[in-house]
Order: structure tokens, then sequence, then C-alpha cells
């Protein structure tokens, strides 16, 4: 993945550069070991710092005013809106779109990690390298975990897609004393055959960086881990995700991620290097940033954050139908 850089300007501008490196490092130490040094999914490459004034990339998009996923799609053929919700609550029925699919959604982190520091540091192989089975996540300002966000967003995201018809399991349900680790987070998608598998974080960036991005797996072959088959669905999966998350109200792209496709493509993630089904990770913002912390403090706006995670998925999976 190439990542927006600097065009140089002459030697003023290198000049100016290269005394910004190091404070930039320093920065980006202090940051790390503030939050772990090596959290899955809401570790930015450290490379891709704000730019001074934000160098904006973002484009705030208006979207759905609420609702269930199901909006009909340029070929018309993706599901109905459930207006009125099911009378069998949120079980699917015959016929639904989403009828025999299986969706495994993946809330980073876990609210109790934070109590069990020698269980979740234990290193995992990822095949690529070994990271640490999990970490605590990070939070807002004021202290509303990333694990709780993510938690309470994925619960919401099953009830939208199991009233589309999915059978949905969740790596997490607030069951779990720590973790899971990130290669059994993994492992949970393979074995269940999902169809599709989205793991959902929130950054922990520097001040001034907003917006979400989505991540998708590098085609990549090394000890267990090999993505080369679920390369190009998870783009495709991605592709959709961040398609539909944009038009979520209040939602925009990310400012300190050079994500122009809608996505980023990495090989550091153990929770998409060990998977065998399509799989991305949804930054959904910067937990650190005042306006979407608000939103993501917004029990409503999680509503309207599901829907448009609901309706990506859903987006994938009847795509070509
Ligand atoms: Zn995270």
């Amino acid at each position: 993945m190439s990542y927006r850089t600097p065009s140089r300007r002459g030697g003023t501008l290198v000049i100016v550069l290269a005394s910004l490196v190091p404070l930039c490092f320093a920065g980006w130490l202090v940051w790390q070991s503030a939050r772990g040094s090596a959290d899955e999914g809401s570790d930015s490459p450290p490379a891709l710092m704000p730019g001074p004034s934000g160098s904006d990339g973002s484009d705030g998009s208006e979207g759905p005013d609420g609702g269930k996923p199901g909006a009909p799609d340029k070929r018309g053929k993706s599901p109905q809106p459930d207006k009125g919700g099911k009378e069998n609550g949120n079980r699917g029925q015959k016929g639904d779109p989403l009828e025999g699919m299986t969706v495994v959604l993946d809330p980073g982190h876990n609210p109790n990690n934070r109590k069990h520091p020698d269980k979740i540091n234990r290193l995992v192989d990822i095949g690529t390298n070994k990271k640490a089975c999990d970490t605590t996540g990070t939070e807002t300002n004021s202290g509303y975990a990333e694990a709780s966000f993510t938690l309470d967003l994925a619960r919401r995201v099953r009830t939208d897609l199991e009233k589309q018809g999915a059978s949905v399991k969740l790596t997490q349900d607030g069951d779990r004393s720590y973790g899971p680790c990130i290669d059994e987070r993994a492992e949970i998608g393979n074995t269940a055959k999902a169809d599709a598998v989205v793991s959902l974080h929130a950054d922990g960036a520097a001040q001034g960086g907003h917006g979400f991005h989505v991540i998708v797996p590098a085609s990549l072959r090394a000890g267990d881990a090999d993505t080369t088959a679920i390369s190009a669905p998870s783009r495709r999966l991605g592709t959709s995700l961040a398609a539909a998350f944009d038009k979520v109200e209040g939602a925009r792209k990310s400012n300190y991620i050079d994500a122009e496709k809608g996505y980023v493509t990495r090989d550091d993630l153990g929770g998409l290097n060990l998977s065998k089904v399509p799989k991305v990770f949804l930054e959904c913002g910067n937990m650190r940033d005042a306006g979407d912390a608000a939103q993501f403090t917004d029990p409503e706006w999680r509503g309207r954050a599901a829907y448009g995670i609901a309706q990506g998925i859903t987006d994938f999976l009847t795509e070509g139908r």
C-alpha cells in the first residue's frame, strides 16, 4: 500500500522535515507506550502521522436516516428495508436475503483485558511475526473504552444482520474474562466457515486525526498465514463496507490514513493474516478526536453506524445476485 508522502519542494522543506523526524518519532514512542506496543487493529502505521494542519481528505456525507440494512442497490436486488421488524424478533425467515449466510463479527479487544496483562501479553504466532495475544485497546479522552464501543456496535450489527436472515456469531459477547487472542479470533471465523468477517475497532490516533478507514489483508504466505485466496474477496468486502459506512450520517473518511479507495492493505495484523475466509477490519474513527468521540458515545449514532456496517456486509454478500 502506498501512502501519501510529502512532495519535495526544495531544500527548506527537506530541512524542516529532517527536524520533524525526531519529534515525530518521539511522539510515536510516547503514543505507543501509552497504549500498548502492539495494538491489533488500532495501531496505525507510525509513518502516517496527521499532517500539520490536518491535510484533509475527509468528505463528510449524508446517509440513511437510521433504519435497517436493505436499501436496494443499483441492481435492485439487495434486500428491502425491514421497516417494521420481524414478528419473530431478530430471526430471519426463509427467503431472506442472507438466508444460509454466516457472518462473524469480531468486537475488538475486551473490556476485561486490562485485568489480565499476563494473559493478553502472551505472544502468538501470526505467520509473519509474533504479536501479543490481545491488547486493551484505546479509549476516548473521557474514558469510554474502545472495547465497550466495539462490543455495543457488534451487537447492533448482529441484530440488523439477523433480521436479514444471516447466522451471526460474535468472537466474544462480553462472556470472556479476556481476549480471545487474535489467533483465536481468526480461528473462530475459519471454523464457522464464515462468508464474511468484520473486526470492529476505533483508533487511538494523535490529536487532529479523525474519520474511518477499512483495513484489508495483504496477499501473503508465511508460516500458518496464507491469505492468497482471501485477499481479493476481502478487498471487495472492504470496498462495500467503506462505501456503506461513508453514507452513515456524520461519518467521514480518515484524514490521517490515505485510503482513497476506501481501504488500506496491511500485512501485520494477526486477525487478518490467519483468516481463511474474507475478512476486514473497520477502524470507525479516532477515539481521541472530540468529534469522533461525540459520535461513538451517542447510542443513536451507533445505531446508524451499525446500519451502515450491516448494509456494507449485505451488499458484499448479495453481490452479483
Ligand atoms: Zn482496536
